[in-house]
């Protein structure tokens, strides 16, 4: 039995599975998902079923995979945005320089195992010219030599990359199944692990990350209080918002995402709230603000913030400026 880490994605698993057991992977794979969806996870797996000296791979025993997942393996290289070296604040592109670098190392093959995988991470931001540097390996990688590029914002890719990679895009995966990964094997409190599953979206790997560590959890209630702040204030306020979220957005468009995926996520609770289905609530532990807002607003009212955030999400991911979609769904929301 072939070991995935990746859990919850049978349609990915048994495909690559299939593929594995012909000998026919492709060299290039776009693996898309929200953040914290297994798209790292999903990397490495591959990186170890390329690598894995077992006959039922990726076999999480044998010394290629171990080094992996321990991230030692010379083998499997992760390419992302770095902190540029005189200020050191993170770089908002990967730059030709770092395509140029990996195509030196692609070119001498791999050193301890059969295949020399590079790990894209964030592929949406690869500068135009180093996305164009990148065509000629994509299109043809030397042999023995993978490439799998991470990105949770598709539409920022150029199509000339996107057509040349075959697409695997990880689905939410069941509250259940998050609920009990967390109680079973990280022996997270029953209770606590089925609010995480609940808000998790269907990401584990949120999940796993907010039974972990308690900011992410009080990260969210400040984002919870900003947009009730911002439903009470004036133009001025939400202006300032828009900036402080903007700011962060040239710095972190997932994180951008992250926050409207939040909000968006409230206004589909005030909806349910509004028709009449409490049970579909997400933000369960938020329940008393929501019954103030459901209060104040009609559902068609919940419904337009609703559209509103869903197109101000897809305006970010076709890498619109930050500052103007925000300050457009800061004229958008309803006002008291
Ligand atoms: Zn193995």
């Amino acid at each position: 039995m072939p070991m995935w880490t990746l859990l919850g994605q049978e349609h990915i698993t048994s495909a690559l599975g299939k593929s594995l057991a012909l000998g026919q992977l492709a060299h290039a794979y776009l693996i898309v998902g929200p953040p914290q969806s297994g798209k790292s996870t999903l990397a490495r797996d591959i990186a170890r079923a390329l690598n894995c000296t077992e006959p039922d791979p990726p076999c999480g025993g044998c010394h290629q995979c171990q080094r992996i997942a321990r991230g030692l393996h010379a083998d499997v290289q992760v390419v992302t945005v770095t902190p540029d070296p005189d200020t050191k604040r993170l770089r908002t592109v990967i730059a030709i320089d770092q395509v140029r670098e990996l195509e030196q190392r692609a070119a001498l093959g791999p050193y301890e195992g059969k295949s020399l995988v590079f790990i894209i991470d964030g592929a949406e931001k690869l500068h135009p010219t180093a996305a164009n540097a990148l065509l000629k390996t994509l299109e043809e990688p030397p042999p023995r030599v993978s490439l799998l590029l991470l990105t949770s914002q598709e539409g920022g890719l150029p199509p000339t990359i996107r057509s040349r990679c075959q697409r695997l895009e990880l689905r939410p995966v069941n509250q259940e199944a998050i609920a009990q990964t967390l109680a079973q094997r990280h022996s997270v409190a029953p209770e606590d692990a089925s609010l995480l599953a609940r808000l998790s979206g269907g990401r584990l790997g949120w999940a796993l990350a907010a039974a972990r560590d308690p900011r992410v959890l009080e990260e969210r209630q400040q984002l919870l209080d900003t947009l009730l702040e911002v439903l009470e204030s004036g133009l001025e306020r939400r202006f300032q918002v828009s900036q402080e979220l903007a700011s962060r957005a040239s710095r972190d468009r997932a994180g951008a995402q992250e926050t409207l995926a939040l909000w968006l996520s409230c206004w589909r609770d005030l909806l349910m709230l509004k028709e009449g289905a409490p049970g579909l609530v997400a933000n369960t532990d938020w329940r008393s603000s929501l019954d103030a807002l459901a209060g104040r607003y009609s559902a068609q009212e919940a419904r337009a913030v609703a559209l509103e955030l869903l197109a101000s999400m897809a305006r970010l991911d076709a890498n619109a400026s930050p500052r103007l979609a925000l300050d457009v769904l800061m004229l958008s929301l309803p006002r008291a």
